[in-house]
């Protein structure tokens, strides 16, 4: 019997987390679709990375977000072991300084426990200060929430598609999906800048572009617009650094500037809220005024923050926040085999693994066949960090692959075995070997390693070293940058 065709619209973490869960079946052929040259470039790459408890989200006003948010938390813990994905579940507070912020830390616990969110309290200063040193001495409640967490973004992204490409998912990388033809019941085929692909089903996770997807097939009803959040990053031996994640009684808008400390050891701060117009979905430039707001709320916080000369990076992610604010997640009112999952703005990395498991949901609902796999494997091992091995490991490495030996990024300590293992699972440019090892992550951010990581892609990808990618198309290095280079 042919097997039926699933195409998956974006390989964020919400395509990846798709892909994942539609691998479990054996009866389908499954196609994830990405535009950019890697997986997890999208709104999944630039974010603030927490693993939300669930007490933000109002369930009359936002019942998607409040579900998934919870639930989403909870299979992250099972999620992160199976991908080794690295996480910390280091518990969030959410501190106030007047009594106005004090009665909504006391709506944020009513609506946390309506959630089903475990383990929420109000606690005093002198508890806060025991689970926080570097608490600010003005604070007087918090509100204490010991599930919260944090994740690493495109590493969760990298390693759900390995993980769903392991069990047989066709990835498209660099292939724009422009058109969606359908022959006036059902969706037949797409087309894109790679050539036509037939299938029966479509699932819309194009992020901040799941609006233009949706046109494609007639629904207008909803629209995605821009939600701008700013962000300092400080060197991983910057200090003081924080050991909960701080926030501050939320704001209309967002859950407002957060202090916390990221997977990676650094100390990050950000994100403010700024709307863009709609068609601004590209526009991630930092501002002074913007930079200057996540400066002085984040200071509110804590006791210090470390000097301005530890900013190793400032950077900007776009929510892509939907009409109403709520995720939109469902079938096309019409047309069958089209399904939305759009609009997933934060708290989206947290919500993606539950929301991923209501596709199979929709797709059986609407009368597809999906028959659950024998031999589905859930493991995926993550690359191994030579820097963080035992001496006797690291002997062993080199013993095994001399690679290890050679060391190509001195800041964060990335061997060329490091670099290689990547490429091997998918790193196609400098940009995706740095987010899947951290070399050119450093002080130095790359100044040093760069070319010795695209001496390497051009070797092992068989291109020439002007061809190799620094992102994406249009990035490639060319020969005065490499001579520029060179003489570094
Ligand atoms: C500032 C900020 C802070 C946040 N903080 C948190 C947080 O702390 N915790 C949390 O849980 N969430 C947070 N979020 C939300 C979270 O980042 C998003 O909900 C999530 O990343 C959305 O994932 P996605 O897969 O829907 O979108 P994306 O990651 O954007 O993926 C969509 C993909 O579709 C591709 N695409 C688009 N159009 C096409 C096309 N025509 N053809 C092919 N491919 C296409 C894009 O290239 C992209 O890779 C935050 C977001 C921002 C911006």
């Amino acid at each position: 019997m042919n097997k039926e065709k699933i195409a998956i619209i974006g390989a964020g973490i919400i395509g990846a987390s798709i892909a994942r869960v539609l691998s479990r079946y054996e009866n389908i052929e499954i196609h994830l679709i990405e535009m950019e040259t890697d997986v997890g470039w999208g709104v999944s790459k630039a974010n603030t990375a927490i693993l939300h408890a669930g007490y933000d989200d109002d369930p009359f006003l936002y019942p998607n977000r409040a579900k998934y948010c919870v639930r989403g938390n909870y299979l992250w813990r099972k999620w992160s072991k199976q991908l080794q994905i690295r996480t910390s579940w280091n518990g969030s507070l959410v501190l106030s300084f007047s009594k106005e912020d004090e009665e909504e830390l006391y709506n944020l616990l009513e609506r946390g426990e309506r959630n089903g969110v475990k383990g929420l309290r109000i606690i005093e200063k002198r508890e806060i200060q025991k689970l926080e040193e570097n608490v600010s001495p003005n604070v007087t409640l918090a509100l204490w929430a010991p599930t919260a967490g944090q994740i690493s973004p495109f590493e969760a992204v990298a390693a759900l598609v390995e993980n769903a490409v392991e069990n047989g998912v066709i990835l498209h990388l660099e292939t724009k999906v422009l058109d969606i033809v359908e022959d006036g019941t059902r969706i037949t085929k797409l087309v894109t800048n790679n050539g036509e692909i037939e299938v029966d089903w479509v699932i819309n996770a194009a992020g901040l572009y799941a609006d233009y997807i949706a046109k494609l097939v007639g629904e207008e009803d909803f629209k995605i617009t821009p939600r701008k959040g700013e962000y300092f990053l400080f060197n991983d031996r910057a200090k003081p650094k924080v050991s909960r994640i701080l926030f501050p009684a939320p704001k209309p808008k967002s859950k407002g500037v957060v202090v916390t400390t990221t997977v990676d050891g650094n100390l990050m701060i950000g994100p403010n809220a700024t709307d863009l117009p709609e068609d601004e979905k590209e526009n991630r430039e930092t501002t002074q005024e913007g930079l200057e707001e996540v400066w002085r709320e984040a200071s509110k916080l804590v006791k210090n923050l470390p000097s301005k000369s530890e900013v190793i990076k400032t950077f900007a992610g776009l929510r892509p926040e939907p009409t109403g604010g709520d995720f939109v997640i469902r079938p096309h009112n019409s047309l069958l085999g089209f399904i939305n999952v759009a609009g997933i703005r934060s708290p989206g990395i947290t919500s993606a693994p539950a929301i991923a498991y209501e596709v199979p949901k929709m797709l059986l609902h609407l009368g597809a066949r999906l028959i659950l796999k024998k031999n589905w494997n859930p493991i995926r091992r993550r690359i191994v960090k030579f820097s963080r091995s035992s001496n006797r490991r690291k002997r062993e490495l080199i013993a095994m692959n001399p690679l290890y030996g050679n060391i190509v990024c001195q800041c964060e300590m990335v061997t060329e075995a490091e670099v290689v293992e990547a490429i091997r699972r998918g790193a196609k440019t400098v940009e995706g070997v740095k987010l899947r090892t951290r070399a050119g992550m450093g002080k130095c951010q790359g100044a040093f390693c760069r070319i010795k990581i695209a001496m390497i892609l051009s070797r092992e990808l068989k291109i020439k070293p002007w061809q190799v990618k620094v992102k994406g198309t249009g990035s490639e290095i060319g020969v005065g940058d490499l001579f520029s280079l060179l003489r570094k």
